[in-house]
């Protein structure tokens, strides 16, 4: 069977863990070279790349702050010179700085504003300008196709973390505004909402028996997801076999957006 994404080159932010991680394994193995952009633990970027040219793809580490104007320039500059192209943005990276809001500092609104928001908006914006520069190319019948990673509190209101449910709530309609404007041009922008994933970003909310049923008890699916859940919807996101989505959020969470407390009682 011919890969989907053979030929095309791939930058995944924030990809050297967690959902990143099972993305940028799941594009590779789908036929796309990709760029691990990572921002500390070069080793586990280097772990990374070992793998994925084990199973037969190509990788690159790049180093860069997705908040970062001039890191975010530079990283797609040594990408284009490095791969010639970028086909596919997969804006991932994010992090969390939880506190009641009375409580929250300006630095820690500043800082998950700054990475999930902005950082998303400065990686988009980049590809943009290289999907217009370079113009079409027979690897895929989109000029581009760029995927935001956001949440489940892209939509669902979430107390004590106000500046991350902020951040994905503003990647939302930056993502369909985006999409709006450029899909006359073939480029395709849609959303991964995630819901409750095992990773490091949340460890902490699962790793005791009852953390984990408490949780359980907002998932309908009755299972918290792995990496590889997103990791699948992205490889096919990004392919042709998806070419007429475009301003979408896909949630990839077990129903956690369905309200499950109403399935008895409201
Ligand atoms: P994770 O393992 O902590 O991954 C986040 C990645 O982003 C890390 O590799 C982190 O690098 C990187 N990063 C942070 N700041 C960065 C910056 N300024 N520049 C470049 N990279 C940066 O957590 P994850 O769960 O996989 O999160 C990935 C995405 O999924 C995030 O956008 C998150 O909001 C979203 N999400 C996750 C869940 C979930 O349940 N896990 C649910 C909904 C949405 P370092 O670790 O080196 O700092």
């Amino acid at each position: 069977m011919s890969k989907r994404l053979a030929g095309q080159k791939a930058l995944v932010t924030g990809a050297n863990s967690g959902i990143g991680r099972a993305i940028a394994k799941s594009l590779a193995a789908d036929g796309a070279d990709v760029v691990i952009n990572y921002i500390s633990r070069p080793e586990e970027t280097e772990k990374l790349i070992e793998e994925i040219k084990a199973d037969g793809g190509n990788a690159i580490g790049i180093k860069a702050d997705v908040s970062k104007e001039d890191q975010v320039q530079a990283m797609f500059k040594e990408a284009i010179e490095k791969f010639g192209t970028i086909d596919i943005l997969v804006n991932n990276a994010g992090l969390q700085r939880d506190a009641p809001f009375k409580d929250q500092t300006l630095d820690d609104w500043n800082l998950v504003i700054n990475v999930n928001l902005t950082g998303q908006f400065l990686c988009a914006r980049e590809a943009v300008r290289e999907f217009l520069r370079r113009g079409m190319r027979n690897v895929s019948v989109a000029l581009g196709k760029i995927v935001c990673i956001s949440s489940v509190h892209d939509i669902i209101p979430w107390a004590g973390h106000v500046n991350y449910a902020a951040s994905k709530g503003g990647v939302m309609l930056m993502m369909k505004s985006i999409a709006q404007e450029l899909a006359p041009q073939k480029i395709r922008v849609n959303s991964i909402s995630p819901g409750a994933i095992r990773t490091n970003i949340n460890y902490s909310a699962m790793d005791t028996p009852e953390e984990e049923a408490a949780l359980l008890k907002l998932i309908p699916y009755k299972r918290i997801g792995v990496t590889e859940d997103i990791g699948k919807v992205a490889a096919w996101l990004c392919s042709d076999d998806a070419d007429y989505i475009t301003g979408a959020t896909i949630y990839v969470d077990g129903g956690m957006t369905l309200y499950p407390e109403f399935a008895h009682g409201g």
